[in-house]
């Protein structure tokens, strides 16, 4: 007869694959966050099994601390890095860059993000939360339409919270090894929806085509 360990592992890798068929025929980001529960119960399952069913003492100390490792410590250690990394990040990207925010008198350019920007000569752009920073040496190397495109495709990742996906796809790196297979499906995702809200507003990708190239060639 099958023992409850080996089920839950057997489960475990069952749901991966299950969660991995699902994701090449879907997009949705809830998929991706189904495959780590699925992961964190299982880990959760087995370290309260393992912890009941061995009777040596010595070996149920050993087993008592590993369950309570998985069971609390790594779900507090996964809140503590999503609160402190995800709510931090956007502070530590400002003192690093000495970033200052370009603001029009009631917000109207982009109500849905603050604009900062970076005291880099180097040419980048990327958004955290609903923070965009775009840096000198950027806005020194694309023309106007350009750096429009470049403006809507962060506004674009802002809009679909793709910083949060982001974030959340290097955490399931670390809990899964099996998340590769479909997170940089995931962050491609977000490139191309970005990418589409600025064709959306442009009429032409011809702009963020010619910005891409040109930070291509910068570095
Ligand atoms: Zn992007």
């Amino acid at each position: 007869m099958i023992n409850q360990n080996t089920l839950f592992v057997i489960s475990s890798i069952a749901l991966t694959l299950l969660f991995w068929w699902l994701w090449k025929r879907t997009t949705k980001a809830m998929l991706a966050y189904a495959h780590l529960a699925s992961m964190v119960f299982t880990g959760f399952l087995l370290a309260r099994t393992s912890y009941c069913t061995l009777g040596n003492q010595l070996l149920s100390i050993c087993t008592w601390v590993i369950a309570k490792v998985l069971t609390i410590g790594i779900p507090v250690a996964v809140v503590f890095a999503i609160v402190l990394g995800y709510y931090l990040m956007p502070w530590l990207y400002k003192k690093k860059y000495s970033a200052f925010r370009i603001k029009d008198r009631r917000n109207r350019l982009v109500p849905e993000a603050k604009i900062f920007i970076a005291d880099s000569s180097k040419a980048f752009a990327f958004a955290i939360k609903n923070d965009i920073f775009i840096s000198i040496g950027l806005l020194v190397l694309l023309n106007k339409h350009e750096k429009d495109a470049v403006l809507l495709h962060e506004l674009g990742h802002v809009r679909r919270n793709s910083s949060f996906i982001n974030f959340t796809t290097n955490l399931m790196h670390v809990l899964s090894p099996l998340a590769r297979f479909y997170t940089q499906k995931m962050l491609d995702f977000e490139e191309l929806s970005a990418d589409a809200f600025v064709v959306s507003v442009q009429k032409t990708d011809k702009h963020i085509e010619s910005a891409r190239k040109k930070l291509r060639n910068a570095f």
